[in-house]
Protein backbone atom coordinates (compact mmCIF):
# COMPACT_ATOMS: atom_id res chain seq x y z
CA UNK A 1 0.00 0.00 0.00
CA UNK A 2 1.31 3.49 -1.01
CA UNK A 3 2.69 5.01 2.14
CA UNK A 4 1.15 8.81 1.54
CA UNK A 5 3.10 10.82 3.43
CA UNK A 6 6.03 9.97 0.76
CA UNK A 7 4.12 11.18 -1.87
CA UNK A 8 5.66 14.21 -3.89
CA UNK A 9 4.07 17.66 -3.63
CA UNK A 10 2.59 17.41 -7.35
CA UNK A 11 0.58 14.26 -6.60
CA UNK A 12 -0.93 15.88 -3.49
CA UNK A 13 -1.56 19.18 -4.96
CA UNK A 14 -3.32 17.59 -8.37
CA UNK A 15 -5.42 15.20 -6.05
CA UNK A 16 -5.79 17.82 -3.08
CA UNK A 17 -4.59 14.40 -1.06
CA UNK A 18 -6.69 12.49 -2.59
CA UNK A 19 -10.04 13.07 -0.03
CA UNK A 20 -13.42 11.94 -1.45
CA UNK A 21 -16.17 14.45 -1.14
CA UNK A 22 -18.32 12.26 1.89
CA UNK A 23 -21.88 11.47 0.44
CA UNK A 24 -21.26 10.42 -2.66
CA UNK A 25 -17.70 9.48 -3.02
CA UNK A 26 -16.75 12.55 -5.30
CA UNK A 27 -13.48 13.14 -6.32
CA UNK A 28 -14.10 17.07 -5.69
CA UNK A 29 -15.91 18.42 -2.79
CA UNK A 30 -19.27 19.96 -2.60
CA UNK A 31 -20.14 23.15 -1.21
CA UNK A 32 -21.39 23.97 1.79
CA UNK A 33 -23.44 26.72 2.34
CA UNK A 34 -25.30 25.88 5.43
CA UNK A 35 -23.85 28.53 8.26
CA UNK A 36 -25.31 26.56 10.93
CA UNK A 37 -25.45 22.44 12.12
CA UNK A 38 -27.95 20.76 14.16
CA UNK A 39 -27.68 20.32 17.73
CA UNK A 40 -29.07 16.62 19.18
CA UNK A 41 -31.74 16.41 21.89
CA UNK A 42 -29.12 15.94 24.28
CA UNK A 43 -27.22 18.75 23.51
CA UNK A 44 -24.14 17.55 21.50
CA UNK A 45 -23.37 18.39 17.88
CA UNK A 46 -22.51 14.71 16.51
CA UNK A 47 -20.81 16.69 13.06
CA UNK A 48 -18.52 18.41 15.67
CA UNK A 49 -19.30 21.69 14.25
CA UNK A 50 -21.63 24.53 15.84
CA UNK A 51 -21.39 27.51 13.66
CA UNK A 52 -20.18 27.92 10.16
CA UNK A 53 -18.14 31.39 10.81
CA UNK A 54 -15.00 29.39 11.60
CA UNK A 55 -16.07 25.32 11.00
CA UNK A 56 -17.02 25.50 7.53
CA UNK A 57 -16.67 21.94 5.75
CA UNK A 58 -15.12 23.51 2.59
CA UNK A 59 -12.07 25.26 5.09
CA UNK A 60 -10.95 21.73 5.95
CA UNK A 61 -9.25 20.26 2.77
CA UNK A 62 -7.65 23.36 1.53
CA UNK A 63 -6.28 24.10 5.19
CA UNK A 64 -5.08 20.29 5.36
CA UNK A 65 -3.16 20.60 2.16
CA UNK A 66 -1.91 23.66 3.16
CA UNK A 67 -0.68 21.86 6.26
CA UNK A 68 0.86 19.19 4.56
CA UNK A 69 2.70 21.21 1.86
CA UNK A 70 4.42 23.52 4.49
CA UNK A 71 4.86 20.76 6.66
CA UNK A 72 3.00 22.70 9.72
CA UNK A 73 0.88 21.56 12.53
CA UNK A 74 -2.49 23.32 12.04
CA UNK A 75 -3.75 25.89 9.44
CA UNK A 76 -6.20 28.26 8.84
CA UNK A 77 -7.72 30.17 5.82
CA UNK A 78 -8.81 33.41 6.10
CA UNK A 79 -11.17 35.94 3.65
CA UNK A 80 -7.85 37.79 2.38
CA UNK A 81 -3.96 38.02 2.96
CA UNK A 82 -4.30 40.93 5.17
CA UNK A 83 -6.67 39.49 7.69
CA UNK A 84 -4.31 36.85 7.42
CA UNK A 85 -1.57 39.43 8.59
CA UNK A 86 -3.37 41.11 11.11
CA UNK A 87 -4.96 38.24 12.85
CA UNK A 88 -1.16 37.01 13.87
CA UNK A 89 -0.06 40.77 14.69
CA UNK A 90 -3.32 41.32 16.86
CA UNK A 91 -2.40 38.41 18.47
CA UNK A 92 0.37 40.39 20.30
CA UNK A 93 -0.16 42.96 23.65
CA UNK A 94 -0.21 46.09 23.75
CA UNK A 95 3.46 47.28 24.58
CA UNK A 96 4.96 44.49 23.26
CA UNK A 97 7.61 45.03 20.28
CA UNK A 98 7.38 43.97 16.83
CA UNK A 99 10.50 43.67 14.12
CA UNK A 100 9.26 43.74 10.32
CA UNK A 101 11.57 44.75 7.02
CA UNK A 102 11.54 48.18 5.67
CA UNK A 103 10.83 46.50 2.35
CA UNK A 104 7.99 44.76 2.59
CA UNK A 105 4.29 44.64 1.37
CA UNK A 106 3.46 47.70 1.31
CA UNK A 107 -0.41 47.83 2.71
CA UNK A 108 0.41 45.89 5.65
CA UNK A 109 3.55 47.83 6.57
CA UNK A 110 1.13 51.21 6.50
CA UNK A 111 -1.31 49.51 8.28
CA UNK A 112 1.74 48.97 11.18
CA UNK A 113 3.22 52.01 10.94
CA UNK A 114 -0.56 53.67 11.55
CA UNK A 115 -3.46 51.60 13.17
CA UNK A 116 -0.67 49.36 14.95
CA UNK A 117 1.08 51.65 16.38
CA UNK A 118 -1.87 53.82 17.74
CA UNK A 119 -2.95 50.43 19.39
CA UNK A 120 0.38 50.26 21.08
CA UNK A 121 2.03 48.26 19.36
CA UNK A 122 5.70 49.22 19.23
CA UNK A 123 7.36 48.41 16.00
CA UNK A 124 10.83 48.58 14.41
CA UNK A 125 11.22 48.39 10.46
CA UNK A 126 14.94 47.22 10.13
CA UNK A 127 17.05 47.23 6.56
CA UNK A 128 16.33 44.26 4.59
CA UNK A 129 19.71 42.09 4.55
CA UNK A 130 21.50 43.76 7.17
CA UNK A 131 21.23 41.08 10.32
CA UNK A 132 23.32 42.97 12.61
CA UNK A 133 20.70 45.85 12.47
CA UNK A 134 18.20 43.05 13.00
CA UNK A 135 19.59 41.54 16.41
CA UNK A 136 20.06 45.43 17.70
CA UNK A 137 16.36 45.79 16.84
CA UNK A 138 15.59 43.97 19.81
CA UNK A 139 14.12 44.53 22.66
CA UNK A 140 14.85 42.25 25.32
CA UNK A 141 11.76 41.19 26.97
CA UNK A 142 9.72 43.03 24.96
CA UNK A 143 10.29 41.85 21.27
CA UNK A 144 7.62 38.97 20.61
CA UNK A 145 7.61 38.71 17.01
CA UNK A 146 9.47 39.20 14.17
CA UNK A 147 7.95 39.43 10.10
CA UNK A 148 9.16 38.89 7.26
CA UNK A 149 8.90 38.45 3.69
CA UNK A 150 10.99 36.82 1.27
CA UNK A 151 11.53 37.71 -1.90
CA UNK A 152 10.48 40.84 -0.81
CA UNK A 153 7.84 43.40 -2.56
CA UNK A 154 8.45 45.17 -4.94
CA UNK A 155 12.34 44.73 -5.51
CA UNK A 156 12.60 40.80 -4.03
CA UNK A 157 15.34 41.31 -1.27
CA UNK A 158 15.90 38.02 0.09
CA UNK A 159 15.98 37.31 3.77
CA UNK A 160 17.63 34.56 5.49
CA UNK A 161 14.95 32.50 7.09
CA UNK A 162 17.13 30.56 9.41
CA UNK A 163 19.15 33.15 10.56
CA UNK A 164 16.08 35.44 11.56
CA UNK A 165 14.21 32.28 13.20
CA UNK A 166 17.91 31.79 15.19
CA UNK A 167 17.53 35.62 16.29
CA UNK A 168 14.08 34.98 17.16
CA UNK A 169 14.53 32.49 19.11
CA UNK A 170 16.93 33.76 21.38
CA UNK A 171 14.89 36.86 21.60
CA UNK A 172 12.17 33.96 22.58
CA UNK A 173 9.68 35.68 20.03
CA UNK A 174 8.04 33.89 17.41
CA UNK A 175 8.99 34.18 13.22
CA UNK A 176 6.09 34.70 10.72
CA UNK A 177 6.96 34.57 7.16
CA UNK A 178 4.86 36.33 4.17
CA UNK A 179 5.71 33.20 1.82
CA UNK A 180 2.90 34.61 -0.85
CA UNK A 181 5.74 34.81 -3.36
CA UNK A 182 7.93 31.88 -3.17
CA UNK A 183 5.09 29.48 -2.32
CA UNK A 184 5.80 26.51 -0.67
CA UNK A 185 6.71 24.50 -3.90
CA UNK A 186 9.99 26.84 -3.23
CA UNK A 187 10.54 27.68 -0.15
CA UNK A 188 9.14 25.60 3.20
CA UNK A 189 9.49 28.39 5.80
CA UNK A 190 8.82 26.09 8.86
CA UNK A 191 11.72 23.48 7.74
CA UNK A 192 14.26 26.88 7.81
CA UNK A 193 12.81 27.39 11.50
CA UNK A 194 9.67 29.50 11.09
CA UNK A 195 7.23 29.33 13.59
CA UNK A 196 4.15 31.22 11.41
CA UNK A 197 4.02 31.04 7.35
CA UNK A 198 1.15 33.56 5.52
CA UNK A 199 -0.04 33.73 2.22
CA UNK A 200 -2.14 36.09 0.13
CA UNK A 201 -3.40 33.02 -1.13
CA UNK A 202 -5.68 35.63 -3.26
CA UNK A 203 -1.82 35.30 -5.45
CA UNK A 204 -0.31 32.24 -6.37
CA UNK A 205 -2.38 29.65 -4.40
CA UNK A 206 -5.20 30.30 -5.98
CA UNK A 207 -3.70 31.33 -9.43
CA UNK A 208 -6.58 32.53 -11.44
CA UNK A 209 -6.81 36.14 -9.91
CA UNK A 210 -10.53 35.19 -8.95
CA UNK A 211 -10.39 34.61 -5.25
CA UNK A 212 -9.50 36.75 -2.41
CA UNK A 213 -8.11 34.83 0.23
CA UNK A 214 -5.36 34.27 3.11
CA UNK A 215 -3.39 31.81 5.08
CA UNK A 216 -1.39 30.66 7.81
CA UNK A 217 -0.03 28.01 8.75
CA UNK A 218 1.97 27.34 12.03
CA UNK A 219 4.94 24.79 13.25
CA UNK A 220 3.38 24.51 16.39
CA UNK A 221 0.03 24.52 17.87
CA UNK A 222 1.08 26.82 20.90
CA UNK A 223 -0.28 29.63 23.23
CA UNK A 224 0.26 32.40 20.44
CA UNK A 225 -0.92 30.08 17.74
CA UNK A 226 -4.59 29.94 20.12
CA UNK A 227 -4.94 33.96 20.04
CA UNK A 228 -4.53 33.85 16.55
CA UNK A 229 -7.26 31.15 16.17
CA UNK A 230 -9.22 33.68 18.87
CA UNK A 231 -9.02 36.09 16.28
CA UNK A 232 -9.84 34.28 13.56
CA UNK A 233 -12.78 33.05 15.31
CA UNK A 234 -14.48 35.99 17.10
CA UNK A 235 -13.00 38.34 14.26
CA UNK A 236 -14.99 36.40 11.53
CA UNK A 237 -12.92 37.57 8.59
CA UNK A 238 -13.12 33.97 7.39
CA UNK A 239 -13.76 32.93 3.57
CA UNK A 240 -17.25 31.98 2.22
CA UNK A 241 -17.44 28.25 1.21
CA UNK A 242 -17.10 28.88 -2.73
CA UNK A 243 -14.46 30.74 -2.52
CA UNK A 244 -13.01 28.33 -0.14
CA UNK A 245 -13.69 25.55 -3.02
CA UNK A 246 -11.86 27.24 -5.95
CA UNK A 247 -9.48 28.17 -3.92
CA UNK A 248 -8.77 24.35 -3.52
CA UNK A 249 -9.52 24.05 -7.39
CA UNK A 250 -6.81 26.28 -7.86
CA UNK A 251 -4.13 25.00 -5.49
CA UNK A 252 -4.90 21.22 -7.55
CA UNK A 253 -2.27 23.23 -10.24
CA UNK A 254 0.00 24.76 -8.16
CA UNK A 255 3.15 23.53 -8.42
CA UNK A 256 2.51 23.31 -12.53
CA UNK A 257 1.54 26.92 -12.46
CA UNK A 258 4.90 28.03 -10.17
CA UNK A 259 7.34 25.95 -12.26
CA UNK A 260 6.09 27.44 -15.37
CA UNK A 261 5.99 30.92 -13.66
CA UNK A 262 9.26 30.25 -12.57
CA UNK A 263 10.75 29.46 -16.24
CA UNK A 264 9.16 32.05 -17.50
CA UNK A 265 10.57 35.06 -15.34
CA UNK A 266 14.13 33.65 -15.63
CA UNK A 267 14.06 33.93 -19.34
CA UNK A 268 12.95 37.04 -19.22
CA UNK A 269 15.35 38.07 -16.41
CA UNK A 270 18.44 36.43 -18.22
CA UNK A 271 17.29 38.23 -21.82
CA UNK A 272 16.89 41.95 -20.28
CA UNK A 273 20.39 41.42 -17.94
CA UNK A 274 22.00 44.13 -19.85
CA UNK A 275 19.93 45.28 -22.14
CA UNK A 276 20.53 48.84 -22.76
CA UNK A 277 16.95 49.90 -21.96
CA UNK A 278 16.88 48.40 -18.85
CA UNK A 279 19.26 49.92 -16.07
CA UNK A 280 18.75 46.78 -13.52
CA UNK A 281 17.15 43.44 -13.60
CA UNK A 282 15.57 42.59 -9.73
CA UNK A 283 15.22 38.97 -9.69
CA UNK A 284 16.49 36.48 -7.02
CA UNK A 285 17.26 34.00 -9.76
CA UNK A 286 20.12 36.15 -11.55
CA UNK A 287 23.80 35.88 -10.25
CA UNK A 288 24.01 39.31 -9.91
CA UNK A 289 21.08 39.54 -7.02
CA UNK A 290 22.26 40.59 -4.40
CA UNK A 291 20.32 38.05 -2.55
CA UNK A 292 21.38 35.12 -4.74
CA UNK A 293 23.26 33.11 -2.56
CA UNK A 294 20.80 33.23 -0.10
CA UNK A 295 18.34 32.11 -2.27
CA UNK A 296 19.84 29.55 -3.49
CA UNK A 297 19.95 28.06 0.13
CA UNK A 298 16.43 28.08 0.62
CA UNK A 299 14.35 28.20 -2.60
CA UNK A 300 14.11 25.28 -5.11
CA UNK A 301 12.34 24.22 -7.95
CA UNK A 302 13.02 28.05 -9.46
CA UNK A 303 13.23 31.74 -7.94
CA UNK A 304 9.28 32.30 -8.87
CA UNK A 305 7.41 34.05 -11.34
CA UNK A 306 7.75 38.10 -10.04
CA UNK A 307 10.29 40.70 -11.14
CA UNK A 308 11.05 44.20 -11.73
CA UNK A 309 12.43 45.81 -14.33
CA UNK A 310 14.63 49.13 -13.73
CA UNK A 311 13.83 51.84 -16.86
CA UNK A 312 16.59 53.30 -18.12
CA UNK A 313 15.06 57.07 -18.56
CA UNK A 314 13.64 57.19 -15.17
CA UNK A 315 9.85 57.41 -14.39
CA UNK A 316 8.44 59.26 -17.25
CA UNK A 317 9.96 56.37 -19.45
CA UNK A 318 8.44 53.74 -17.42
CA UNK A 319 5.31 54.84 -17.47
CA UNK A 320 5.87 55.24 -21.21
CA UNK A 321 6.86 51.79 -21.49
CA UNK A 322 3.99 50.32 -19.24
CA UNK A 323 1.17 52.01 -21.42
CA UNK A 324 2.79 50.44 -24.37
CA UNK A 325 2.76 47.04 -23.43
CA UNK A 326 0.70 45.06 -24.80
CA UNK A 327 0.49 41.51 -23.31
CA UNK A 328 1.13 42.69 -19.91
CA UNK A 329 -1.80 44.17 -18.42
CA UNK A 330 -1.50 47.15 -16.33
CA UNK A 331 -3.13 45.91 -12.83
CA UNK A 332 -1.89 45.52 -9.53
CA UNK A 333 -1.73 42.17 -7.66
CA UNK A 334 0.41 39.07 -8.68
CA UNK A 335 0.52 35.45 -9.01
CA UNK A 336 -2.08 34.62 -11.61
CA UNK A 337 -2.15 32.75 -14.88
CA UNK A 338 -1.98 35.93 -17.04
CA UNK A 339 1.34 38.41 -17.15
CA UNK A 340 0.32 41.87 -15.01
CA UNK A 341 2.91 45.44 -14.71
CA UNK A 342 2.83 48.04 -12.30
CA UNK A 343 4.30 51.01 -11.99
CA UNK A 344 4.60 50.28 -7.96
CA UNK A 345 6.02 53.75 -6.66
CA UNK A 346 2.99 55.59 -8.11
CA UNK A 347 0.59 52.80 -6.13
CA UNK A 348 2.47 53.02 -2.65
CA UNK A 349 2.29 56.90 -2.70
CA UNK A 350 4.14 59.00 -0.36
CA UNK A 351 6.80 57.59 1.68
CA UNK A 352 7.69 54.84 -0.65
CA UNK A 353 10.64 53.36 -0.57
CA UNK A 354 10.13 51.86 -4.70
CA UNK A 355 12.07 53.24 -7.08
CA UNK A 356 10.46 56.02 -9.37
CA UNK A 357 11.81 53.92 -11.88
CA UNK A 358 10.53 50.50 -11.04
CA UNK A 359 8.03 47.93 -13.10
CA UNK A 360 6.77 45.03 -11.31
CA UNK A 361 6.20 42.02 -13.48
CA UNK A 362 4.32 39.47 -12.54
CA UNK A 363 4.94 37.18 -14.92
CA UNK A 364 2.39 34.78 -15.92
CA UNK A 365 2.26 31.56 -17.68
CA UNK A 366 2.09 32.52 -21.31
CA UNK A 367 5.29 31.69 -23.87
CA UNK A 368 8.22 33.52 -22.35
CA UNK A 369 8.80 34.44 -26.46
CA UNK A 370 5.58 36.79 -26.54
CA UNK A 371 6.27 38.13 -23.11
CA UNK A 372 9.97 38.85 -24.30
CA UNK A 373 8.74 40.80 -27.63
CA UNK A 374 6.19 42.54 -25.68
CA UNK A 375 8.71 44.34 -23.57
CA UNK A 376 10.76 44.47 -26.52
CA UNK A 377 8.32 46.45 -28.56
CA UNK A 378 7.37 48.63 -25.51
CA UNK A 379 10.95 49.52 -25.05
CA UNK A 380 11.63 50.00 -28.75
CA UNK A 381 8.58 52.56 -29.09
CA UNK A 382 9.21 54.49 -26.22
CA UNK A 383 13.21 55.03 -27.17
N1 LIG B 1 1.50 39.87 1.10
C1 LIG B 1 1.96 40.09 -0.14
C2 LIG B 1 3.37 39.76 -0.47
C3 LIG B 1 1.10 40.66 -1.10
O1 LIG B 1 1.57 40.89 -2.34
C4 LIG B 1 -0.24 40.96 -0.74
C5 LIG B 1 -1.17 41.57 -1.72
O2 LIG B 1 -0.76 42.11 -2.74
C6 LIG B 1 -0.66 40.71 0.56
C7 LIG B 1 0.23 40.16 1.46
C8 LIG B 1 -2.07 41.01 0.98
O3 LIG B 1 -2.92 40.05 0.47
P1 LIG B 1 -4.47 40.28 0.12
O4 LIG B 1 -4.52 41.24 -1.02
O5 LIG B 1 -4.95 38.91 -0.20
O6 LIG B 1 -5.10 40.86 1.35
Amino acid sequence: MTDKRKLSRETKLAQALGWLESSHKGVIPGIYPSTTYEREADGNYPSGRIYSRDQNPNYDQPEQVLCDLEGGSDALLFSSGMSAALAVVQALRPGDHMIAPSVMYWSLRNWLKTVGTEWGIDISFVENGNLDALKEAVVPGKTKLFWMETPANPTWEVDDISAWAEVARAAGAHLAVDSTVATPCITRPIEHGAHIVMHSATKYLNGHSDVLAGALITAEEDDFWGRVKVNRNAGGAVLGPFESWLLLRGMRTLAIRVERASVNAMAIARHFDGHDGIKAVLYPGLEGHKGHDIALKQMSSGFGGMLSLRINGGEKRAMAVAARLELFKRATSLGGVESLVEHRASIEGEGTHCPPDLLRLSVGIESPDDLIADIEQALKETN
